[in-house]
């Protein structure tokens, strides 16, 4: 797309221009940039929009589904006479009625290992609005294979999260950060329920990124995790590393064959971190263990096995009080929460960590 500025077009972008960090050579960038978006629901829907409203000059969007009565509360791109509608050509409608002057083009198809790499190579930055691991994981590889920024965010009942990965030596991958996902695959919005604000500050998040990723202006959310947490009403955010031993960036070379056939598989590594019942009361026999509940304090105070309490949502908080020298052992009632901590000790580089599999659940 041409990058030269119409009267009107001028006249649309007039407060960002002002801005002297994008000016009228800013808006240049954003008219020729190139984003695509895959999944067109909550997360997607206030991304898109901003990102139209913007002038980001050509947005591809792909979703097969159609619009249903239970995506209305947070899809804000459809209106009730949308139903059982097309999402992908829906949303270009309205993101082209919203900005005539940008390119929309509408993918209506499933993003499967065959359509994922010819659709990605086509754009500069990939946003993702998925819902599920296993397609987070299909376009993550793809964009790591073409090293493509990939705009992360899952968004699930009240917390959500937010990051960029961009393949190169020194960054993490989405790999580094869940090295597998024996429960996450599972639960969505549908399964676990959202409040429907949420994926909409998500997706004006990773909105924001991009513009920021186009312009470079500021700093990316590169090796940072943002973490949303809208009960507390807290912002926090944990530094990522790369994982040494990471299947796929661990030895930072490019693979040919289809990379998410073989990240997706049922093998799990995290297994090795597992601990049951018996190898607990095992391993706490040791000095240099430390045992935490990541439960809340009203179940801890309930009943207990013992060890410090520090819950799953403040534990970013406590990284630096951990002791490094120490295996450290999560539970909390059966296992997802402690999981859930585990995996933020990996991203944030400890590596002597287990969990209690199946949840202190076994001992009361
Ligand atoms: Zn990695």
């Amino acid at each position: 797309m041409s990058s030269f500025l119409t009267p009107d077009e001028i006249m649309r972008y007039t407060q960002q221009i002002k801005l002297a960090e994008i000016g009228l050579e800013g808006q240049k960038k954003l008219k020729q940039a190139r984003v695509l978006c895959i999944g067109l629901g909550g997360l997607g829907s206030p991304l898109l929009l901003y990102l139209a409203a913007a002038g980001v000059g050509k947005l591809g969007i792909v979703d097969h589904d159609q619009v249903e009565l239970t995506n209305l509360h947070r899809q804000i791109l459809y209106r009730s006479q949308d139903l059982h509608q097309s999402k992908a050509i829906l949303a270009k409608q309205q993101l082209l009625a919203l900005n005539p002057s940008i390119q929309v083009h509408a993918y209506p198809e499933k993003l499967t290992q065959h359509n994922v790499d010819e659709l990605i190579s086509q754009y500069d930055i990939i946003a993702d609005g998925s819902d599920n691991f296993a397609t987070r994981y299909l376009i993550h590889d793809s964009c790591f294979k073409f090293n493509k920024p990939y705009m992360y965010a899952s968004a699930g009942q009240f917390q959500g999260y937010c990051s960029i990965f961009h393949a190169n030596a020194e960054n993490p991958c989405l790999h580094c950060l869940f090295p597998n996902t024996p429960f996450d695959s599972k639960l969505n919005c549908v399964t676990e329920g959202v409040i429907g604000v949420l994926p909409g500050l998500l997706g004006i998040l990773q909105a924001t990124e991009i513009i920021k990723w186009i312009l470079k202006l500021g700093s990316s959310l590169v090796k940072r995790l943002l973490t949303v947490d809208l009960l507390s009403m807290t912002f926090k955010e944990i530094h990522l590393r790369k994982n040494p031993d990471c299947q796929l960036c661990g030895h930072c070379e490019f693979v040919d064959e289809p990379i998410s056939e073989i990240v997706c598989s049922e093998v799990s590594p995290l297994k090795e971190y597992a601990i049951s019942a018996q190898q607990l009361i095992h391993l706490l026999q040791k000095n240099n263990t430390s045992l935490i509940d990541v439960r809340s304090a009203a179940e801890h105070n309930a009943e207990n096995i013992g060890g410090r309490l520090i819950p799953l949502i403040e534990l970013p908080d406590h990284l630096n009080e951990l002791n490094r020298n120490h295996t450290i052992i999560f539970y909390c009632h059966s296992g997802q929460r402690s999981l859930a901590a585990l995996k933020l000790l990996l991203a944030a580089g400890f590596t002597s960590v287990k969990y209690l599999k199946n949840g202190a659940v076994e001992f009361f």
